[in-house]
């Protein structure tokens, strides 16, 4: 009962957050309660907490890897194993990332650093801004801060550890904002992050230095507004399931 008032807490707070943000006529000074105010758009929410809701794109859904692709010089169909509902982190077959590219969005993935200590995997918005997995239970494996699971990898730990033990499937919900840039390239906006994991924040609207790099300062380089969102080979066998996407206005 206490997990199902949590995630309750949890959709609540999102919901605020994204309606802060609907896409409404600019410019215009809307009365309190004011009945010409347009009505937000319809979204089914998902049966259980943590499901899909109508509008969301389904990522991964226990059946297969249609919708990503192997990141090499090679490409094709990633080496990753599905297997009862689940797909694992294969060593040494490289990252997957989807076929579609996103902008701004919110996601829900769920994952599990299996039993196996110091596993690592990650996810990348726009290919190059880590939210970082890690086996990070009560900070008993030894990493700096800035690399416990649900920071943001290099830039910003996570503001508690709110990490499960490993072989248990932990979730997070992520707002990502990305970096808005100029014609010729320069930074106009820094991107951001808000997630929660297991339904406790751990990124509070985190500004984005720059792309991931490990051991020295993160900086920006521009790209397109959409790129594909990838998930980490560290070479540790990390599963995930239930991955949906949404993007926002
Ligand atoms: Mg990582």
């Amino acid at each position: 009962m206490s997990k199902q008032i949590a995630l309750g807490g949890l959709s609540i707070v999102l919901g605020v957050a994204l309606w802060a943000n609907a896409a409404e006529p600019k410019g215009k000074d809307w009365k309190a309660n004011d009945r010409d105010r347009p009505l937000p758009k319809i979204v089914t929410p998902g049966e259980e907490p943590g499901q899909p809701p109508s509008d969301a794109i389904v990522l991964f859904d226990g059946k297969d890897l249609s919708k990503w692709v192997r990141v090499s010089a090679k490409g094709g169909p990633p080496k990753w194993r599905v297997q009862n509902g689940v797909m694992t982190v294969v060593p040494l077959t490289g990252s997957i990332q989807t076929k579609e590219s996103f902008g701004d969005c919110q996601l829900h993935i769920e994952w599990n650093t299996v039993k196996r200590s110091h596993s690592n995997s990650g996810v990348f918005f726009q290919g190059l801004y880590e939210l970082q997995i890690y086996d990070s239970y009560q900070n008993k494996n030894k990493i700096y801060a800035d690399g416990v699971a649900g920071g943001m990898y290099g830039q910003h730990p996570p503001l508690v550890n709110a990490c499960r033990p490993t072989g248990q499937w932990q979730s997070f919900d992520v707002v990502f904002r990305a970096p808005r840039f100029s014609q010729d390239g320069k930074l106009l906006k820094p991107g951001t992050m808000t997630a929660f994991q297991n339904g406790v924040l751990v990124l509070n609207n985190a500004e984005i230095q720059g792309f991931t790099v490990h051991g020295k300062k993160a900086q920006y380089r521009p790209h397109p507004p959409k790129q594909p969102l990838l998930l980490q080979n560290h070479s540790n066998p990390v599963s995930f399931r239930n991955i949906w996407i949404r993007p926002l206005p």
